[in-house]
């Protein structure tokens, strides 16, 4: 019998339309996210993650568009939910902590109003009083006092603002919640703490989350797989702790590489060259021109996302050779 998932992703596109010509931002990306999960997705700037992100809250704009796939959540396909299923589905299953959210706080607003807007804007038919003791609760448990309710976004430092903006990420109890880089405008110190109160309160809802980041420490502190993007596909998808211990495809051993280790005094080696344009990848294998390993089949055949090892995926013409 299949495992349940909180969240199925089934062969999504999302393409930028510019002119004539098509970018393929997120380019046929399955994945499934189960019930208390925490899915971490790397990748550098360009990637596709973001994009992958916005698709599945669709929050895309023009030129972005869904092309096709599906993502299924509570047995319905959230891609082709009418506009007003979606709005109400938004944030009571599936939120958003998006990139930079502290600075979507509106500054002339009180937190209290801004919290008690989300719940209001979904007709929960909550009496005042109701949604202030919620807001409270909610206040509460990312760590902020009931004070801060009467506060505006400029009386809190950036930690306090980033609380806020996960305690509205879970005003609905979510299933499922997108953070994406939920700590990267923090500084080190306050980012380790956010992180640590957005599992915490993830754990507490049994919520399955996906943090974007490219942070692999956050990463490693946080998530219970890694899946890695490059030019806007999946390439691998493991365990985190497989992943650290024996990444498979050639781009996440140079990622990995590229950490400073605490017990091992090595050379730090940078991962050559840079991202293909979307608007010209290299044939074959999109890692080709960068690839330690290339081989003559990687230039003209694309590799695909395969099983290798029981619960890991990677799509690299090497590992399914060695693995089969
Ligand atoms: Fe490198 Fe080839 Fe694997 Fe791509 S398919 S990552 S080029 S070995």
């Amino acid at each position: 019998m299949s495992q349940e998932t909180a969240l199925q992703v089934k062969n999504l596109r999302v393409s930028y339309m510019t002119g004539d010509q098509q970018v393929k931002a997120v380019d046929d990306v399955s994945f499934s996210l189960y019930p208390g999960e925490r899915l971490g997705i790397v990748g550098e700037s360009g990637s596709g993650k973001t994009t992958l992100a916005m698709a599945l809250m669709r929050l895309h704009k023009p030129p972005a568009y869904i092309m096709g796939g599906e993502a299924i959540l509570d047995g319905r396909d959230i891609l082709s939910l009418g506009r007003d299923q979606m709005r109400q589905t938004r944030w009571s299953k599936l939120s958003l902590i998006p990139q930079g959210s502290m600075n979507s706080l509106n500054p002339v607003i009180k937190i209290k109003h801004q919290m008690a807007d989300a719940i209001e804007a979904h007709e929960r038919g909550w009496t005042r009083g109701q949604i202030a003791k919620h807001i409270g609760e909610l206040l509460g448990r990312v760590g902020l006092p009931d004070s801060v309710a009467e506060m505006y976004p400029h009386e809190l430092s950036g930690g306090m603002k980033q609380r806020v903006c996960i305690a509205l990420a879970i005003i609905l109890e979510p299933s499922v919640i997108i953070a994406d880089e939920p700590t990267s405008a923090l500084d080190v110190v306050v980012q380790r703490v956010v992180m640590q109160t957005l599992n915490d309160v993830q754990e507490q809802l049994n919520a399955a989350m996906i943090i974007i980041g490219h942070d692999m420490g956050l990463m490693a502190q946080s998530a219970d797989r890694l899946a890695v993007m490059y030019a806007g596909k999946m390439v691998e998808v493991s365990p985190i702790a497989s992943f650290f211990k024996d990444p498979q495809h050639p781009y996440s051993k140079l990622l990995i590489s590229s950490l400073p280790s605490p017990e091992e005094k090595r050379e730090l080696a940078g991962i050559p060259g840079s991202q293909p344009s979307l608007l010209d990848l290299p044939s074959g294998c999109a890692f080709h021109p960068r690839c330690p390993l290339v081989v003559e089949r990687c230039t003209g055949e694309i590799p695909l996302l395969r099983d290798f090892s029981g619960d890991r995926r990677a799509a690299c013409h090497l590992v399914e050779e060695q693995s089969s």
